[in-house]
């Protein structure tokens, strides 16, 4: 199949090149030259720009940091046409960037306008997940629509959810990232309060694991260095999620909670916990870095 895939950061790179190991046409686009230049390496057609990427496309997937970014690709924005009126009746599109529903409904009824199928289809299960082909999607659109896109999603992932109408993916997202966040900074604080104990990180965080306090951040994403090799914590949090991308994503969980009067007052805590975090000047960091936060400086 004739793929144009958008967005090659942390998640999209990875998610391209396993539907280029399945077997499939992958055209590939990203403003970042480094990230275009990582894929060539792996033998996937890189494209001058989105609109030559879409050329002859019968799906278009998406993996972009935010709601704007989405917006201009597909509708255009002051400075760039977007890429939507560029495909033909019949064809699909797969957004798996984390954006306000709003904004995946906006894309999906100008889409519709034109006779191209929408889905949103955001992800979880972090970059080792994209890497290995093991991620969770939520879908928000038609159950027929899904259907067409299972078998390019199930090269990229373990897990597919069928949410329910368009939005209804970003809406699970936001509120499984909320409790993501949350459960980032809790896990934090309860590793640093060891630590300050004379407790080894390793074996308290194992303790955690395996007792009523588990969560995934124990199981493969801990915050403290050299716990799991892997991680970002032992990478300098570098790749990963991106504490700014985290803040957006709390930003649209509160954004929804007010709009639904919702109360959610862990969720404005943490949001604004990163937000300090990222105007200290670690926005560029993995989202567990918010250990250092909470962490004993000595
Ligand atoms: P990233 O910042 O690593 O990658 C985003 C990429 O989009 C960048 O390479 C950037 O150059 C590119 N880009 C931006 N605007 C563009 C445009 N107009 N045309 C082409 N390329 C453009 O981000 P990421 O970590 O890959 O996250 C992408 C999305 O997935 C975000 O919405 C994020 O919230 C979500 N997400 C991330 C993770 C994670 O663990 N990193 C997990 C689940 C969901």
């Amino acid at each position: 199949m004739n793929i144009a895939f958008i967005g090659l950061g942390n998640m999209g790179g990875p998610m391209a090149l396993n539907l280029h190991k399945a077997g499939h046409t992958v055209q590939a686009f990203d403003l970042s030259t480094s990230a275009c230049e990582k894929l060539a390496a792996e033998g996937v057609a890189i494209a001058t720009d989105a609109a030559a990427a879409v050329q002859g496309a019968e799906v278009v997937i998406s993996m972009l940091p935010a709601s704007a970014h989405v917006e201009a690709l597909f509708l255009g924005n002051g400075t760039q046409a977007g890429v939507l009126p560029l495909l033909p009746a019949g064809a699909l599109v797969i957004d798996c960037s984390t954006i306000a529903a709003a904004s995946a409904r906006k894309v999906a009824d100008a889409a519709q306008a034109q006779g191209v199928q929408f889905i949103d289809a955001p992800v979880s299960g972090g970059t080792g997940g994209a890497i290995a082909g093991t991620l969770t999607f939520m879908v928000g659109g038609d159950a027929a629509v899904l259907e067409r896109a299972r078998p390019l999603l199930e090269k990229m992932g373990a897990n597919i959810f069928h949410a329910g109408a368009v939005g209804a993916g970003q809406t699970a997202k936001i509120c499984n990232n909320m409790l993501l966040g949350i459960l980032m900074i809790g896990t934090s604080e309860a590793i640093a309060l060891g630590v300050a104990n004379g407790l080894d990180p390793k074996v308290l965080s194992e303790i955690m694991r395996r007792s009523s306090g588990g969560n995934w951040a124990l199981e493969k994403y801990n915050p403290c260095p050299g716990v799991h090799e892997n991680a970002p914590a032992s990478k300098g949090y570098a790749g990963g999620f991106g504490t700014d991308l985290m803040l957006k994503d709390l930003g649209l969980s509160q954004e929804n909670a007010t709009a639904v009067k919702a109360s959610t007052p862990l969720g404005g805590l943490a949001r604004n916990l990163y937000a300090m975090h990222s105007i200290a000047g670690q926005g560029g960091l993995d989202f567990s870095s918010i250990i250092q936060m909470v962490g004993k400086k000595d």
